[in-house]
């Protein structure tokens, strides 16, 4: 009998019969172009007498990448079959590229509905999962990662046997009668995921002292990272970075300002043109001088995050600077130095300015109100038109009623509001970030839920080579180990670190940091159980 693809790209007048098989070693990608690569990597087990594609304890997703032509048959309507071993529904999410622009990140990364036969038995048998799609994306220039044209996302062991992808649904519909809820995000400490995010903070000194920020409640020692350790931690990332992670772009910070330290470029220089790691430098741009910035730039830095956050001089107050000399205006030349070197010297290096939105803040007050935002917004739309005449550039168009009244930027959050002024030049509003709740400002409730994803995501080394779970941790009391004393996989797989996975995932919240954080109206007690 022909299969379900068979038939329908029989029925288009295609090759036929066309077979989605999976592949039969880790080394075939199958014709349904099953990618074995990044945080998608698998292997080919026996499971229930049959072949099945089970991910590495690492991978995270199975990136599915169809050709050219069988999406263009699809014409936007795909129906997605998945056959799974497991109990009930099946514990993936399936993402798909979409036509629906509203979609998160322009109609890539969407989430199918599951439907799946809710009267069959729990006990653990093959089973079949089908996902019907009515805005697929037939475009072959839009994918997802890896060229992906859908992904399945996993946070648990799971095992597929086969995948059919067609424009018609199945005969026995009727079967699969029931939607499944999105299954949990919470990733298993059964499993091991790749960094997504390395904080290298090469010093915890600040000349700032800004009054949302708890750098002066800090008691850890402050100090600097040796550029030779430096060198040393992106020589383990380079080496490990395909399974490792990180996935984004390294910060050099956790705390501090890593403008003061003295071989920042160097450092830079080191990660970018050496060993080919991108990096993400975040300022409070004090510090920056035209040298500075020209050095970064030619030392190849990806992203540069300029950290401006207050901008007028009433608002500048709150960062407390203790060089008078520093005045609101001169502060704002640096920032605006910045973006023109970018210009002047055509770099490539994206830049990000960042202004603080505090709409939902009870406390502080920086950016409150709309009409406030607009007015920063048009001031920079009119610094970048002068630049663009100053350099000959193309000018940008902006619609300047959306900017000013009909967007409300402080109603958005960081990604979706935000806003292009140059070529690789984005104003970004950031939410008052209470720090764990230590801030002042707080509006974050009490939370139910003692999972939190940073552990299972963030891996934060310390000046003096101390590693902890998250970026929130500024005293680094949830340290993990020591990158001078073991590597980065040990102390990312060790016990310590699995340890916190496991009482996360039940619930429970060992430590004071993270039940403060997590809002749990009792830190003090010893051990906290959360009642969902
Ligand atoms: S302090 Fe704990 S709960 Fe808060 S972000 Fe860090 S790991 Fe998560």
């Amino acid at each position: 009998m022909a299969t379900l693809i068979e038939r329908v790209l029989g029925r288009a007048g295609g090759p036929s019969p066309v077979e989605l098989a999976l592949p039969r070693t880790a080394s075939d990608d199958g014709s349904i172009h099953l990618v074995n690569e990044g945080d998608g990597r698998y292997d080919i087990i026996e499971k229930g007498d049959r072949s099945a594609v089970t991910p590495e304890p690492w991978a995270q997703y199975l990136y599915f990448r169809l050709s050219d032509e069988l999406r263009a048959r699809l014409s936007s309507c795909a129906v997605i079959e998945i056959e799974y071993f497991g109990r009930e529904y099946a514990t993936f999410r399936l993402q798909y590229v979409s036509s629906d622009r509203e979609a998160p990140y322009d109609g890539l990364y969407k989430e199918a509905e599951q439907r799946w036969d809710g009267t069959i038995t729990e006990a653990p048998t093959w089973k079949r999962a089908l996902f019907v799609i009515n805005d697929f994306d037939v475009d072959p220039s839009r994918s997802q990662n890896l060229g992906a044209s859908f992904r399945a996302e996993l946070r648990q062991d799971f095992y597929i046997g086969r995948v059919s992808v067609s424009t018609d649904v199945p005969e026995d519909l009727s079967l699969f009668s029931e939607v499944a809820p999105l299954p949990s995000i919470r990733k298993s400490p059964d499993r091991v995921y790749p960094i997504w995010w390395l904080f290298v903070e090469i010093t915890n000194l600040c000349n700032f002292h800004c009054t949302f920020c708890p750098d002066e409640i800090m008691e850890r020692k402050r100090g600097m990272m040796d550029y030779e350790d430096a060198c040393k931690i992106f020589d383990q990332v380079a080496r490990e970075k395909n399974r490792l992670g990180p996935l984004y772009p390294i910060k050099l910070h956790q705390m501090g300002e890593p403008a003061i330290h003295p071989r920042l470029v160097d450092i830079v220089r080191y990660a970018e043109r050496e060993k080919g790691l991108p990096i993400e430098l975040n300022t409070n741009c004090s510090l920056l001088t035209p040298e500075l910035v020209d050095g970064l730039y030619d030392a190849g830095l990806t992203n540069f995050i300029l950290s401006y956050q207050t901008p007028d001089a009433e608002s500048f107050e709150t960062r407390k600077v203790k060089n008078k000399k520093l005045t609101f205006e001169l502060y704002l030349d640096k920032v605006r130095m910045a973006v023109e070197r970018k210009i002047a010297t055509g770099a490539a290096t994206r830049l990000e300015i960042d202004i603080m939105n505090t709409l939902g803040s009870d406390g502080i007050r920086i950016v409150g109100s709309n009409s406030q935002a607009d007015r920063v917004m048009l001031d920079w739309i009119s610094f970048a038109r002068a630049l663009e005449r100053k350099y000959g550039l193309e000018p940008k168009s902006h619609d300047l009623n959306f900017v000013d009244g009909g967007f409300r930027f402080l109603e958005h959050d960081a990604d979706t509001g935000r806003y292009e002024i140059l070529p690789g030049v984005d104003i970004l509003w950031k939410e008052l970030h209470t720090w764990g709740n230590i801030i002042q400002g707080e509006t974050s409730r009490q939370q139910v839920d003692g999972y939190c994803p940073a552990p299972n995501e963030q891996f934060v080394i310390l000046w003096d080579g101390t590693v902890t779970v998250c970026c929130t941790d500024y005293e680094g009391t949830l340290a993990m180990g020591n990158v001078h004393e073991q590597s980065m996989e040990e102390i990312w797989t060790g016990p310590k670190w699995r340890r916190l996975r496991e009482t996360m995932w039940e619930d429970v919240l060992e430590s004071k940091t993270c039940r403060v954080c997590k809002g749990i109206e009792d830190p003090e007690s010893e051990l906290v159980q959360i009642q969902a």
